[in-house]
Formats: C-alpha cells, sequence, structure tokens
C-alpha cells in the first residue's frame, strides 16, 4: 500500500494551558512531514486574533506551510480582506476559505451588513489578490443546508470555478461515502483534489455530538462497536483500529492525501500515521 501524504489540522489555544498542548501537539506531528497544517477559525469569528497568532507562530518555529481559516462571519468584506491581508504581509499564503457557522445560539448563517453573503464571494474577492493558495470545505454526507446531494456538489463546483484550488471535506464514517461523493465531483466535472477529512475518535459522545451537527451520518455498526469498547475500556483501542481501517480504504481506492482533524490531540493521529507508514524517518528519507 502507498504511502499517503498527510495534513493536520489544529485549533488556536484560548489559555496558556492550552497554548502548551498545542505546541506539544505540533512537536510530535510537525516531524511527520505533513503537507500542511491548518488553523481554524472560531465559530462566529471568535478567536480572530487567536488564529492569527497561532498561524504565526507555527509559521515562525515548526518548519510546517500553515493555512489560516477564514470565514464570512461577523465581519465586513473591508475586515475580512484586511485579515487576508496581515496573513500575506506575514508570509502566509495559504486560506481555508469559509462561508463559517453561526454564534452559538443563532440557527441559520446572517450576513453581516457591508459582509460577504457566501463563501463565493469570499473566494472570489481572495482570489482577485492573487496572493493566495485557497482550499474551500466540502461535504461528503451533504451540508444541512443543502437541497440536495447534487445540490452540495454544484455548490463545491462554484467555490472551485471562483478560485479555490482544492477540497478539505467534512469528517465521515464510512470509505464509501467519500467515494460516492469523489464520483459525484467527478461526474460534475470537478478535477481539483478533495482531500479525505479524518477524524480520529478520542471521545465517543463528544464525536457523536460533532457529527450530529455537521451532518456526517453514524452507522449502526459505530455505535455498537463503541457500546462494547466503552464498556471494556477499550475506546482507543478501538478508535485506532476503525481509523486506522478507514483510512487504509481510502488509500487502496486510490486517495494520496489524508486530513487528520487533530483537536490538538497527537496521540491517536500519530499512532494511526504510524500504521499507515507515516513517521518521522520516512519523513526525514524524504527530504534527504
Ligand atoms: P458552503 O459550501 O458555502 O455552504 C454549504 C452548503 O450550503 C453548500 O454545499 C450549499 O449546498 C449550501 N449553500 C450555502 N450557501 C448557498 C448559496 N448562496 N446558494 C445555494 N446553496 C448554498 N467553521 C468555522 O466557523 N471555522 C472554521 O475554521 C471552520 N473550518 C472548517 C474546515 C473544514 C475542512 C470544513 C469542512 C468545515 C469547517 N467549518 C468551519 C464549518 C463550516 O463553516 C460550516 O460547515 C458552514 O456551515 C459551511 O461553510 P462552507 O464554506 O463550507 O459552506
Amino acid at each position: 500500500m502507498a504511502t499517503p501524504r498527510v495534513s493536520f489540522e489544529f485549533f488556536p489555544p484560548k489559555s496558556l494551558e492550552g497554548s502548551f498542548k498545542l505546541w506539544e501537539t505540533l512537536g510530535i506531528l510537525a516531524p511527520l512531514g505533513p503537507d500542511f497544517v491548518s488553523v481554524t477559525y472560531g465559530a462566529g469569528g471568535t478567536t480572530r486574533k487567536l488564529t492569527h497568532d497561532a498561524v504565526t507562530t507555527i509559521d515562525a518555529n515548526f518548519g510546517v506551510p500553515v493555512a489560516a481559516h477564514l470565514t464570512c462571519v461577523d465581519a465586513t468584506r473591508d475586515d475580512t480582506l484586511e485579515i487576508a491581508a496581515q496573513y500575506a504581509e506575514a508570509g502566509i499564503t495559504q486560506i481555508v476559505a469559509l462561508r463559517g457557522d453561526p454564534p452559538k445560539g443563532s440557527e441559520r448563517f446572517t450576513p453581516h451588513p457591508g459582509g460577504f453573503t457566501s463563501s463565493v464571494e469570499l473566494i472570489e474577492a481572495l482570489a482577485a489578490t492573487g496572493k493566495f493558495n485557497i482550499r474551500v470545505g466540502a461535504y461528503p454526507d451533504m451540508h444541512p443546508e443543502a437541497a440536495s446531494m447534487q445540490a452540495c456538489v454544484d455548490y463545491l463546483k462554484r467555490k472551485l470555478d471562483a478560485g479555490a484550488t482544492s477540497a478539505l471535506t467534512q469528517f465521515f464514517f464510512e470509505a464509501e461515502i467519500f467515494f460516492r461523493f469523489r464520483d459525484a465531483c467527478a461526474a460534475a466535472g470537478i478535477t481539483a483534489p478533495i482531500l479525505p477529512g479524518i477524524l480520529p475518535i478520542e471521545n465517543w459522545p463528544r464525536a457523536r455530538r460533532f457529527a450530529a451537527g455537521c451532518g456526517a451520518v453514524i452507522p449502526t455498526w459505530l455505535d455498537d462497536a463503541y457500546d462494547t469498547a466503552i464498556r471494556d475500556g477499550r475506546e482507543d483501542l478501538l478508535s485506532t483500529a476503525i481509523c486506522t481501517e478507514l483510512c487504509t480504504d481510502l488509500i487502496e481506492g486510490g486517495v494520496e492525501h489524508l486530513h487528520f482533524y487533530t483537536l490538538n490531540r497527537p496521540e491517536l493521529t500519530r499512532d494511526v500515521c504510524a500504521a499507515l507508514g507515516v513517521t518521522p524517518d520516512v519523513a526525514l528519507a524524504e527530504v534527504a
């Protein structure tokens, strides 16, 4: 089996303890030689400065390309483009451009007066600067707001046509879901890379809540497996096995790059990467 390329997503720390955890996580995962790492932008635009600080600190200290997430939420167009301009000035040229989720308490996305009204508008404006490599989100289980799977695929095509170069998917639990989506994208004429998002499950009740929130379908067998594993105190073992199997199925189906949602915890991602042959030694040999 081919060794995959990898990338890792982090969230910006909100406390000193959180900062130490993130630097420790990067200390473990950066040596695996990711193509890039990315830092999220808090729901409702709540981590604007924290995201900027984490992105620039990673860029200065860890020797990995870093992408900053940016959303349309709660900011004017000028403010959003100013954030992007500050990234460009700092030498950060990769952006994950998203419409964004509404702040806690709001059900639906409401554009800020004077703000971007959709991810497509944000992508067009970023692309017009000519300064960024733009990635976007994609939804193999269908975005909860999409009218249909075809609408979801068509909208992804609009985002790529607007100037994005690749897509990172929401997490999903079965390889088949990704392959079906990839086929639908190909049928719609999408040729840009679609990188599957992988969630190593640290905590099943929490992962279940995330899944329910973002529309990821939870297969019954997974619930049953975790019921037993949690009862027997073997949740980590099950998580490593399930995630490794999902990644293996994806690679055998032609996937070359896996994007891990680390939740700022390195252990499961490191163990799964090791099982797939992604180790510090391999990364070093590629550089040599
Ligand atoms: P879009 O692709 O713009 O919209 C999602 C779906 O809604 C579309 O597929 C389409 O079917 C429908 N839709 C939306 N607008 C229109 C329209 N104008 N016309 C027709 N259909 C429309 N959220 C954060 O707040 N911060 C983050 O850092 C963050 N990082 C993420 C990273 C990844 C890889 C992913 C997959 C998601 C991330 N999210 C983040 C969550 C994301 O903001 C939400 O899923 C949000 O609801 C959709 O954003 P989007 O840009 O992907 O959506």
